[in-house]
């Protein structure tokens, strides 16, 4: 179910659970304002995700409410996790979902990072 960008952040939700540990994910990277790991339901064949270690809901609230310093934290980290697993030469596509139109499923900002495959036009 799309969620409401607008909602009050759910300390429940499955990406704030593997932020505190609570359930396992396929780490590929962390530092002090991010984790990144594989998406469970890949699709493409590389499929990353890297989120904030912030409680934000979306790309919405996070560019209202972070700090610099987050905002600076998770673009890096975009790229940093890019050029980590290969995917700066021959290129990837980055996407963030928010809310209902965009279809967002976790309410916990993610950035999804696609790679290993030609992707054609935009949408
Ligand atoms: P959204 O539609 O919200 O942008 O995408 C949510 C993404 O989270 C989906 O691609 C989905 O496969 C992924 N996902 C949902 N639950 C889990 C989980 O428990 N672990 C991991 N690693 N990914 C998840």
């Amino acid at each position: 179910m799309p969620i409401n960008p607008r909602d009050p952040y759910d300390p429940n939700n499955i990406f704030a659970k593997i932020l505190r540990g609570e359930i396992p994910c396929d780490k590929v990277y962390e530092d002090e304002w991010t984790l990144a790991f594989h998406d469970i339901n890949p699709q493409a064949p590389l499929h990353l995700l890297v989120v904030p270690k912030g409680a934000y809901v979306s790309w919405d609230d996070f560019s209202e409410k972070a700090s610099s310093e987050e905002i600076a934290g998770l673009i890096r980290a975009v790229g940093q996790v890019a050029r980590e697993n290969g995917l700066v030469d021959p290129g990837y596509r980055v996407l963030a979902n928010i809310g209902q139109h965009g279809h967002q499923e976790v309410p916990h900002l993610h950035i999804h990072l696609f790679g290993g495959r030609q992707f054609g036009t935009m949408i």
